[in-house]
């Protein structure tokens, strides 16, 4: 039975990707190792804790100590790596954590996965899921290629364009087979609520205001996080050793667009009159550094692995929706305690 270690699997993507593993591939014993921040929660992966071929472990990645003694007990084939500091805006307030947690903490497990493969790396591989952010802002024309030349303006992205650095560092230095994926926006069930989609959600069923950034303009590229799991799932089985593929939802949306489709099809569900939630949106102060436009050229995974998107952003957006809607425990577990004081300090 092969032995695959997934870090950051009570987040938002890392859940999916746990559940797609441990489902999918009965012949695969998944660990799932988190430090439960405040982005993680075991009520994301709840519906398959009791999978014989699954086990949570509870820990830190940058706790060489114990990392190195988790490696040495379970002798894992495979690293899934998606434990992380995630979010921009807390990047600005607290850059350290995210050199801490993204550059400090790769490097812990890249460490841990050479040590104990030790050179004999068949079988063996190592993968890193990235962002696009690493590739900085485009203007109104063009789409990042593998290729686009790294330009961070972010700490959260300059703390991944860095850890992306070293992954490959590791692949040329020491031979570690690893292969890095970097994505788009992500969207879907169990995404925690400082993040556009489900903040604004939120704040439509509760009839907070939206706070939108500058104009509105900032353009994104969104993919629903079912697909990216998918995506994921190819790469590490048949994606190549030592390359990088883009994942992308061909799917650009500016800021303000999206809200008020947002709001559009919140009128709806909640059987409010048209127009209702858009009176909600407030223009905020912009975030320093924002970039003005990412866009995905995921043409690479679509021809050599066959990977292509399997909704719309309409359907995508619409489970969506639906999911938040009916797990509102799970929302307002999440957005009470540590989370409101965050809120009213970004927001209020
Ligand atoms: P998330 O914030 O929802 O989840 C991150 C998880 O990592 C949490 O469960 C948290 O408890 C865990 N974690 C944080 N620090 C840890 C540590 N020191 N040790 C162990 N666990 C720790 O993030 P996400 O949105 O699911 O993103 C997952 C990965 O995908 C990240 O690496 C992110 O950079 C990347 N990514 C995200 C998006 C997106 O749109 N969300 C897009 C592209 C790439």
């Amino acid at each position: 039975m092969k032995k695959i270690l997934i870090t950051g699997g009570a987040g938002f993507i890392g859940s999916h990707v746990v559940r797609r593993f441990v489902t999918n591939y009965p012949h695969y014993h998944v660990f799932n190792l988190d430090a439960l921040t405040y982005a993680g929660n075991l009520e994301n992966v709840k519906d398959i804790e009791k999978a014989p071929n699954y086990t949570f472990v509870k820990g830190d990645i940058t706790d060489e100590a114990f990392i190195g003694a988790l490696f040495a007990q379970y002798h894992f084939d495979g690293v899934l790596h998606l434990a992380a500091e995630s979010h921009v805006d807390r990047s600005i307030t607290d850059p350290l954590a995210f050199v801490k947690t993204n550059v400090f903490g790769t490097m812990i497990l890249l460490n841990a996965a050479k040590n104990q493969w030790k050179g004999s790396f068949e079988g063996k591989r190592f993968y890193h899921i990235s962002t696009d952010e690493v590739y900085g802002s485009l203007g109104t024309e063009g789409l990042f290629t593998e290729t686009t030349p790294y330009d961070p303006n972010s700490p959260y992205s300059a703390s991944k364009a860095s850890s992306d650095h070293f992954v490959r560092a590791y692949g040329e230095t020491y031979g570690l087979p690893y292969v890095l994926t970097n994505c788009s926006n992500n969207y879907g069930p169990y995404h925690f609520p400082e993040k556009l989609i489900p903040l604004f959600v939120n704040n439509i069923i509760h009839n907070k205001s939206l706070p939108v950034y500058g104009d509105g303009n900032y353009t994104r590229d969104w993919l629903f996080v079912k697909d990216h799991a998918v995506a994921i799932d190819l790469v590490f089985h048949k994606g190549k050793n030592h390359e990088t593929y883009n994942i992308g939802g061909f799917n650009e949306w500016k800021n303000i667009d999206l809200v008020k489709l947002l709001c559009r099809i919140m009128d709806e569900k909640l059987g409010r009159p048209e127009g209702n939630s858009q009176e909600l949106i407030t223009y905020v102060k912009d975030r320093p550094g924002h970039d003005l436009r990412y866009a995905i050229d995921a043409s690479k995974i679509n021809k050599e692995l066959g990977w292509k998107p399997s909704v719309t952003f309409e359907e995508g957006l619409e489970q969506t929706i639906d999911w938040y809607l009916s797990n509102q425990e799970w929302l307002n577990n999440v957005t009470s305690g540590a989370y409101a004081s965050y809120y009213e300090q970004q927001y209020l």
